[in-house]
């Protein structure tokens, strides 16, 4: 039996159970088999077990870079040859590309090891695969067929578990037309990622608690090269290389939907820069404060933004009710925010450090500050969830509070935020909608990055499909 080597060091930014680790795994190796040409793939992400099955369908694989890398050289979609002796797969979840991509070809194969999940043999056979097993267990005989039909999705794919949903996104890869399943955050970035990079066209939506995948059956994959560290840092990542235009990512929405915490995330996982714009607005009334001024006075708000520099942002005080309340005041007015325009723009444009790129927070960087941003995310979540965010952080503070006022209060700011007639809160036209709701902060940063990856990709639908 062949031990599967632990991959926490790889997958683990995505929270991946052991399961879900090995089903990214084996697909990622699976894709490298069934692509014409050579893939190069950090060697923890095709441990042995896993290479064997891609050997056993006719892939030529070898280690370089003192076993850093594994590199595969494939057969092309369609192309695996039929297997000489049973595959043996020691995890449900790494059956499930296996079974979902050997149901697209016309050979016989015997697979052995564990069982298969509930529901993954009708799923083949409802795409015209014969599935025969001996009792419950394994071992099982799976015949495939060029071009399998598309699998129908059930009537709440949301509700799906996830074996199923990414065993029918398998199965559409070699099927007619498009193939679409909702799968967990974490499982949608590592699959759609490694999907874009065996050119698959691969479009991706926010659907509640996952990430819905569509893929386009029957297209023409490319050899890939991960990165050593994929899939922390993601394929998409390198087309942003040094020369490119900076990666903006620009990110609005009402108070405590969690974008604040969901920036600064996202800027660290992609070593982007970060600028929390509401501080430059904490930073302006706060100094006019401090120079015995008043905040609703327009000529000393407007020189105060103006000698704004970046070392007034690191005052703790800024954080305060009291600069909050100087914040709301002065961004009401269009001179501050034309004198903060152009610090966020050229922050945007050359980020310090000379980083790839950055992500600015606020209420109208998709829309005023930003409008050309190449990935544009709009975060959101019902008023009753933001409220009860709001409630717990203010309790952790030792504050008493009233979760039905915070929720009043909430409803009142939104509907002035949104009314207002200097930069409203209004979502871009192209902004992809995040309601995080249903999501905890990995989820919400997981749902973040595949979407920002189909957008950078420019392979993202609009926020209504
Ligand atoms: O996000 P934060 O609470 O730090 O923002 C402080 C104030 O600055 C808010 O009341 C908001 O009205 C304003 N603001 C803005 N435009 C931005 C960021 C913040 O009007 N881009």
């Amino acid at each position: 039996m062949t031990e599967m080597p632990a991959h926490s060091g790889v997958f683990s930014p995505f929270g991946l159970s052991a399961d879900e680790t090995a089903a990214a795994s084996t697909l990622a190796v699976l894709l490298a088999a069934a692509t014409a040409g050579t893939s190069r793939l950090p060697a923890a992400v095709a441990p042995p077990g896993t290479t064997d099955l891609a050997a056993a369908l006719g892939a030529r694989m070898s280690e370089t870079g003192a076993k850093a890398w594994t590199t595969i050289d494939g057969r092309g979609l369609g192309g695996l040859r039929e297997p000489e002796a049973p595959l043996r797969v020691e995890t449900a979840g790494a059956l499930v590309p296996l079974c979902g991509l050997l149901a697209g070809h016309p050979l016989t194969a015997v697979v052995t090891g564990a069982a298969l999940p509930a529901g993954l043999a009708a799923l083949l056979e409802g795409c015209g695969a014969t599935v025969m097993a001996a009792g419950t267990g394994t071992p099982v005989t799976l015949r495939g067929r060029a071009r399998p039909m598309a699998p129908s999705a059930p009537e709440d794919p949301t509700a799906e578990p996830w074996p199923l949903a990414l065993a029918r996104l398998c199965v559409g890869l070699t099927a007619p037309g498009h193939t679409s399943a909702p799968l967990p955050p974490g499982l949608a970035a590592v699959v759609a990622d490694l999907l874009a990079a065996f050119a698959v066209p691969v479009a991706v939506a926010p659907a509640g608690a996952r990430v819905r995948l569509t893929v386009t059956g029957e297209s023409e994959t490319t050899a890939a090269a991960l990165a050593a560290n994929w899939p922390a840092t993601p394929a998409w990542l390198g087309d942003w290389s040094d020369g490119a235009p900076s990666l903006v990512v620009a990110i609005d929405g009402p108070a405590a939907a969690g974008k604040g915490t969901l920036a600064r995330a996202l800027a660290v996982r992609l070593g982007l820069a970060y600028l929390d714009t509401g501080l430059l607005y904490r930073a302006t009334g706060w100094a006019v404060r401090r120079a015995g001024g008043d905040p609703d006075d327009p000529a000393a708000a407007e020189r105060a933004a103006r000698a704004l520099s970046p070392s007034d942002l690191s005052n703790p005080d800024l954080r305060g009710e009291a600069a909050g309340d100087a914040a709301s005041r002065v961004a009401a007015m269009p001179a501050v925010r034309a004198a903060l325009l152009d610090f966020q723009r050229a922050f945007a444009a050359k980020p310090p450090a000379g980083t790839a790129g950055a992500v600015l927070d606020g209420r109208d960087i998709g829309t005023v500050v930003c409008p050309g941003a190449p990935v544009k995310l709009f975060v959101t979540a019902s008023p009753e969830a933001r409220a009860h965010r709001r409630f717990l952080e203010l309790r952790a503070r030792g504050l008493e509070v009233i979760e039905s006022r915070v929720l009043q209060d909430m409803k009142d700011r939104d509907a002035r935020d949104s009314s207002r007639g200097v930069a409203p809160l209004v979502a871009a036209d192209d902004a992809v909608v995040l309601d995080t709701t249903d999501l905890d902060q990995d989820g919400a940063l997981a749902a973040a990055l595949v979407l920002a990856g189909a957008r950078a990709r420019g392979a993202c639908g609009s926020s209504s499909d």
